[in-house]
């Protein structure tokens, strides 16, 4: 029976699980491969605070870091299940069960993918949702990027220092990045931007060849662009399938607002799985302090026998 067990080796589960142990609690982290989450397929990180130029790798390295120096003990176990009970909880693995009187859901996201004919065919040989892990492989090639977020702009002035031209294709004729990236993008010789308009196939018979787009104010208008490979940066969706805990339609984690408790008490939730209006390291780890510090709250209640 441990005090908690954190769902999530990323930097909200790595944040709740320095906080949780330096509160003097038992805790377990469970991550289903490699501790970092997201911004490990990051190159460059610049809007985490203290360190004004750092790579994703690099930066997770240290909160890894920083966590085993506090004996955080970290289970490699993909969760398939969680199971309510009264004053605890069952988390189930592929190999284990994990009892706890607090849980911090702390799962993150997966990059949302385009469901195109053709995409899952060309994964990893012209479809890549990770610049930095297949960026290399395109040098000076012609590549396409889909999306308009600050993912898809940051990664495409990334890619413009290996490959010779990145064409960004967006469904709308404004980008929701934020306004620097935006301003960094336009100004940026090897990108070109496609407007309104959308992924309809990834073609290639043996090998990817391109892919086809239609304009979405005149579905008829389609064209085939030549290209190398395409990245997409569409969002993300959730790991939350493994916990019937109240959830958005998108099937983020709602939220008690501080608390940041889900509807099962003793449950918790912390960084991109969690309904919440911003999705960055900062958040993350602020979510993770918090959904620590209050299920280390919690769990003193449940221990002192108030609860
Ligand atoms: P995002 O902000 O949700 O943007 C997704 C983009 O993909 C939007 O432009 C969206 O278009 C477009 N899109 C969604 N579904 C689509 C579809 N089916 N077909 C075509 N286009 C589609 O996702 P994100 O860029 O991955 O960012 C996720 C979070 O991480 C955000 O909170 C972001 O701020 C944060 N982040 C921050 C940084 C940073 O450096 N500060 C870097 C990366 C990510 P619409 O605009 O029309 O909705």
């Amino acid at each position: 029976m441990h005090d908690v067990t954190i769902i999530g080796g990323g930097a909200a589960g790595l944040t709740a699980a320095i906080y949780a142990k330096r509160a003097g609690m038992d805790v377990v982290v469970l991550e289903k491969m490699g501790v970092g989450g997201q911004i490990i397929l990051t190159d460059t990180v610049e809007n985490y605070p203290g360190f004004d130029n750092i790579s994703g790798p690099d930066l997770m390295e240290k909160f890894e870091k920083h966590a085993q120096k506090f004996g955080v003990e970290i289970d490699y176990e993909e969760v398939s299940e969680v199971r309510f009970g009264n004053k605890s909880h069952t988390v189930v693995t592929d190999g284990n069960e994990y009892d706890s009187i607090a849980i911090i859901v702390a799962s993150g996201s997966q990059p949302r993918k385009l469901r195109v004919p053709g995409e899952d065919k060309f994964i990893g040989r012209g479809v890549s949702y990770c610049a930095v892990c297949d960026g290399p492989f395109f040098k000076d090639k012609e590549v396409a990027v889909i999306g308009g977020g600050d993912a898809a702009i940051k990664e495409s002035i990334y890619l413009t220092q290996i490959v010779k031209k990145v064409t960004i294709i967006h469904r709308r004729d404004e980008l929701r990045a934020e306004k620097m990236l935006q301003d960094q993008a336009f100004a940026n010789p090897k990108i070109e931007f496609i407007w309104d308009h959308v992924v309809e196939e990834i073609n290639g018979e043996d090998s990817f060849q391109g892919i086809t787009i239609h304009n979405v104010k005149h579905p008829e208008e389609k064209r085939f662009l030549e290209k190398s490979g395409v990245f997409v940066y569409i969002g993300h969706i959730p790991n939350t399938g493994f916990i019937d805990v109240e959830k958005t339609s998108n099937g983020l984690i709602k939220t008690v607002a501080c608390f940041l408790e889900t509807s099962v008490q003793g449950i918790y939730a912390a960084g991109d799985c969690r309904d919440t209006c911003l999705r960055q390291i900062a958040t993350c780890v602020g979510d993770g302090a918090l959904a620590a510090f209050n299920a280390g709250e919690y769990v003193e209640k449940v221990k002192s026998g108030h609860i």
